[in-house]
């Protein structure tokens, strides 16, 4: 079921790539991280508890689920999928055995999750009403831990920051105060919430899933302690958004094993002395290796930045920096950027822009418009990457990772090639851009991915704009090697009607188009 042999320690799933509703092929919003032991869903879309099943994810593996913004595409899976953890957690037993072996069957799938189990979902002021409010109205029954009393749903709402958007997405109200209200009426014992405050650089960081309380129960004390920290930020859409980071620790540095042998010291446990900067006594007491001398330099963690829906994410930048894989929202195409933006959304090129402002060593587009995934043939429905490439399971998608990115020239046809084609243009190296497809697995090696020298016109083309680029944030794009720079987008705070942008030509286009959240 699993693609074991080529899972890194750091493996990313598409499980829906749709915006807005579903099509035959994609699925909405959802995508499963795996980092070592641990593993998260960013969004959940409808159907995400599908899709799940056929992914690399492990239900009992699941510490948390972050949201980017509240619109239904993003939410309107997680009930199903907090109740699925739910009812096996309240019809397990201690004794229940394990599965004995891997099974296809869903319910196998979920029947390992241990009793004493504390969900996490993390999110958008709001989303603690919208699971106590939905869990109560389909009357579902949310008790406590039967193990040890603890909530079994812990609903983190991340408070503060700006706050772009307002809280009354398109209906024109501002229903941020009903948003925050708590109403007894639909309390429920086993459902808490907690409110995360930004840090002084203005990021929210998530507590380590084993540190807080009520932690899992399912990374056992031999684990090995999380290496990585997940962070949030803004992004402007028409309602307040979320973009995450996953960002691994950085690793030791290598031990130089054939300079370390001729030094008179076989391998063994004294090697991680020397991995943690300690000087080692050779056995014969003559000597001491010192660490300096024979470990390389600290190696660099890995980065995921998973944004929300979005027409500007330019407050992330620094946050975002560098990441090795970059999931940016490309609803619509270049030649509807005045819709896109008026939308709260990016087009290609936009995507492309920021992936070169911070770096990002691969961009993978997604949430694409159903205009180019539709059930009538068209776009990625007639041209889209077939399963199978990399093999394995995990939904039998596409593979991207350590010897496979050759593979995965296997281009969609159609509509999204468009798309593709038009991020590549902007970013000038079809190398770095992907496309999100359902399924799609990333695996990111070890030491990351590596950021491909620009081919020379591309190279050209960066200094070019560049340099003749007057905006205000140039000389910061330049001083990070990137060409792009902000769009000048204002979202409209609190009426939620619309966006305002600077750009001439998108406030025409606007003026013919009406505002339409998704
Ligand atoms: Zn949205
Ligand atoms: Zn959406």
């Amino acid at each position: 079921m699993q693609d074991a042999e080529l899972l890194t320690g750091f493996d990313i799933q598409v499980l829906g790539s749709a915006a807005k509703m579903p099509t035959i092929r994609s699925s909405c919003p959802c995508i499963g991280v795996r980092v070592g032991a641990r593993q998260m869903l960013f969004d959940c879309g409808e159907g995400t508890q599908r899709q799940f099943i056929h992914s690399i994810l492990i239900p009992s593996k699941v510490q948390g689920i972050f949201i980017t913004h509240m619109h239904g595409d993003h939410v309107f899976g997680l009930p199903g999928m907090l109740l699925s953890f739910l009812s096996l957690l309240n019809t397990t037993t201690n004794n229940a055995p394990p599965p004995s072996s891997p099974s296809s069957s869903s319910h196998a799938q979920w029947a390992d999750i241990p009793k004493s189990r504390t969900l996490r979902v993390y999110g958008p002021v709001g989303l603690y009403n919208y699971v106590c409010m939905t869990l109560n109205l389909c009357e579902a029954k949310v008790g406590v831990n039967l193990s040890d009393g603890r909530p079994v749903i812990v609903v983190h709402e991340l408070v503060g920051g700006e706050q772009f958007g307002g809280g009354g997405g398109g209906n024109g109200r501002d229903r941020r105060a009903a948003f925050v209200k708590r109403d007894p009426d639909f309390a429920m014992p086993g459902v808490v919430s907690r409110a995360i405050r930004p840090d002084a650089d203005g990021f929210w960081t998530i507590p380590p899933f084993d540190d807080e309380v009520g932690g899992s129960s399912t990374v056992t004390p031999h684990s090995r302690k999380q290496n990585f920290v997940v962070r949030a930020g803004q992004v402007k859409h028409t309602v307040p958004t979320f973009g995450y980071i996953v960002q691994e620790d950085d690793k030791p540095g290598k031990v130089d094993v054939a300079q370390v042998r001729a030094l008179g010291l076989s391998p063994g446990p004294a090697y991680k002395d020397l991995t943690e900067g300690r000087d080692v006594v050779l056995p014969d007491g003559k000597g001491v290796i010192r660490a300096r001398e024979v470990v390389g330099p600290r190696r660099r963690g890995r980065k995921l930045a998973v944004l929300g829906d979005t027409c500007d994410p330019f407050s992330m930048s620094s946050l975002v920096r560098d990441a090795d894989v970059l999931f940016h929202e490309a609803t619509l195409e270049n030649e509807m950027q005045g819709m896109a933006i008026a939308r709260g959304h990016s087009t290609p090129s936009m995507a492309a822009m920021f992936a070169k402002h911070v770096r990002a060593r691969r961009l993978v587009l997604t949430h694409f418009s159903n205009r180019y995934t539709s059930s009538s043939g068209e776009g990625r429905e007639e041209g889209g990457i077939e399963g199978g490439i990399g093999g394995g399971g995990g939904g039998g998608g596409a593979t991207y990772g350590p010897g496979k990115e050759q593979q995965f020239q296997a281009r969609p046809r159609g509509a999204v090639a468009r798309l593709l084609q038009q991020a590549v243009e902007a970013l000038g190296d079809e190398r770095r851009v992907l496309v999100a497809e359902d399924f799609l697995k990333i695996h990111v090696p070890p030491e990351g991915f590596h950021m491909l020298p620009l081919p020379a016109a591309a190279a050209a083309a960066t200094a070019a704009s560049t340099a003749t680029n007057a905006t205000e944030s140039t000389a910061a794009a330049a001083a990070a090697g990137g060409g792009g720079e902000g769009f000048g987008v204002v979202v409209a705070g609190g009426d939620g009607a619309g966006s305002r942008v600077r750009r001439k030509e998108d406030i025409e286009q606007m003026r013919e188009e009406e505002a339409c959240p998704s």
